[in-house]
């Protein structure tokens, strides 16, 4: 199962993949989280990431296909991957599909969760992270028990600091610009399936399962 989870932001995409991850046991590749570990490590790359996304604006192509690069290339991503945030350019896909071509391997799919404009904006600016664990709420569609507190580990929940309306207003116009062009891409290449993304989390997740067994 070597998984594209595609979508605008705010779509569910990390909600899905953290569902398929329990259920198939393959790695959750998210640049996005990768980009977030980097700028907290506050390294040299979290120092390039994080300017681009605080403005909503991608990271440079060849910066995130070459962190890409390196961790499909790893031991565990052999039996299978979700590549969740990835490609986001026409670019990002055609080195994707040199890689996953170098590594001897084939995508399975390209999944994309569907979600109108004006219920992103809802989702992404109350959506809540957990500090200690990364588990994902929403202040109103998957409320904690304890407002501010991760039900599972009982850590902090914050809010990512690109999830104002303003910057996501600015991620959904670089979606469309950047990113929705990658629709006919997979179309082209026979492998592109869409998925109802506005319906509750489960039934969505029903969804993938039925279209991964399809
Ligand atoms: P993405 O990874 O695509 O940016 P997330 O999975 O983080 O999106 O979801 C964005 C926000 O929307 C989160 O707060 C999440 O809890 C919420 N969410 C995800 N799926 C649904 C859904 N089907 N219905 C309502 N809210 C959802
Ligand atoms: P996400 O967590 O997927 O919403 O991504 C958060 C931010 O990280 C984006 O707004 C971009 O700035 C950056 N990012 C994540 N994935 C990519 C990618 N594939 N290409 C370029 N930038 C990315």
């Amino acid at each position: 199962m070597h998984i594209l989870l595609m979508g605008p932001p705010g779509a569910g995409k990390g909600t899905q993949a953290a569902k398929l991850v329990e259920q198939f046991h393959i790695p959750h590749i998210s640049t996005g989280d990768m980009f977030r570990a980097a700028v907290k490590n506050q390294t040299e790359l979290g120092k390039r990431a994080k300017v681009c996304m605080d403005q909503g604006k991608l990271v440079p192509d060849d910066v995130t296909i070459g962190i890409v690069r390196e961790r499909l290339a790893e031991a565990d991503c052999k039996k299978g991957f979700i590549l969740d945030g990835f490609p986001r350019t026409v670019e990002q896909a055609e080195a994707l599909e040199n890689i996953v071509a170098e590594l001897g391997l084939k995508l399975t799919c390209a999944l994309n969760i569907n979600v109108p404009a004006q219920e992103l904006i809802e989702r992404a600016v109350g959506r809540r992270i957990c500090k200690k664990c990364g588990a994902t709420y929403h202040v109103k569609f998957k409320a904690p028990g304890k407002a501010g507190v991760c039900d599972i580990c009982g850590g902090e929940l914050y809010q990512r600091a690109d999830d104002s309306e303003a910057t996501m207003k600015n991620r959904l116009a670089v979606y469309d610009g950047q990113t929705k062009p990658l629709i006919e891409y997979y179309k082209k290449a026979g492998l592109y399936k869409e998925i109802n993304g506005s319906q509750p989390m489960d039934k969505v997740y029903s969804d993938v399962v039925t279209v991964l067994h399809g």
